[in-house]
């Protein structure tokens, strides 16, 4: 047993070998092809459906992530599960000319989408399909890292944290930004609840036409571990000035940590 288990990573054990999808509990070695499936199923209408979702509010998420990373020209920043590359596209601006962003993503469909993005926009922008939780990157190779709502869809969310911290070099940064728990105190949690539940799965059966993934992915935010407890993982492998804040209206926290 490693020296410092806390209680996040007994959580995070598997009991009987299973891990969550959603609300349900699947084989540990299932989770990532069903997520896999999900992302597939939405990726084509997966921009349109955050902008109408969030109404908006994912934009100054992401541009504040962008803020916090400040990316300095000539840096190298890896977006870890970039999907359509919202994060990676806003942070090339910065780095030019020198610096280089890689995006980086488990799933072909949604760096598929994420390229013709780049390509629309006339923009190039290393893609690598990978798991986050075994990069193809050598050690201390970027100066920053960010991952933008990947890491509750992750299954080994420590060994993912793990491989953050080896690729970043040292004095390197990541922000992760994420879905979180509403407080039962949040004036607004009554009312996100009933959307989240009842009306996002519509709003994903009309835009995507199927209100499948979009279950999953309410559910998901349910499972996911809270910020105290994140930060927990993120100290135990090792990253220091380890923090997170809220953002309004309180469903979304970003965690910032040095190597
Ligand atoms: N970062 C983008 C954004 O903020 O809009 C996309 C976020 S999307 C909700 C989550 C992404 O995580 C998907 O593109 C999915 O394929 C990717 N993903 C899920 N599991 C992953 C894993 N184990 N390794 C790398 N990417 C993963």
């Amino acid at each position: 047993m490693e020296q410092h288990e806390s209680r996040i990573e007994i959580a995070l054990k598997e009991d009987n070998n299973t891990v969550d999808f959603g609300h349900t509990r699947v084989k540990q070695g299932e989770k990532s092809g069903l997520v896999r499936e999900v992302f597939s199923e939405v990726s084509e209408t997966y921009d349109l459906f955050n902008d109408i979702a969030s109404l908006g509010f994912h934009r100054i998420w992401k541009k504040y992530t962008i803020w916090l990373l400040n990316l300095r020209s000539g840096e190298t920043l890896l977006d870890v599960a970039s999907g359509s590359g919202d994060l990676a596209i806003k942070a090339t601006e910065l780095v030019k000319p020198a610096g280089t962003v890689v995006m980086c993503d488990i799933n072909d469909r949604m760096l598929e989408h994420g390229r013709n993005r780049c390509l629309d926009e006339g923009r190039l922008i290393p893609l690598v399909k990978a798991n986050a939780e075994s990069l193809p990157f050598m050690d201390d190779s970027f100066d920053k890292l960010s991952i933008g709502f990947g890491l509750r869809n992750i299954t080994e969310k420590k060994r993912a944290l793990k491989e953050f911290k080896r690729v970043l070099r040292p004095g390197g940064k990541a922000i992760i930004l994420e879905f979180s728990q509403m407080s039962e105190d949040n004036p607004i949690k009554k009312v996100y609840d009933w959307y989240s539940y009842s009306i996002l799965p519509k709003l994903g059966e009309l835009t995507a036409g199927k209100s499948g993934p979009y279950s999953y992915l309410v559910e998901s935010i349910r499972e996911y571990p809270g910020p105290n407890q994140i930060s927990e993982l993120l100290k135990s492998v090792g990253f220091s000035s380890v923090r997170f804040q809220p953002l309004f209206p309180g469903g979304v926290t970003v965690h910032q940590v040095t190597k």
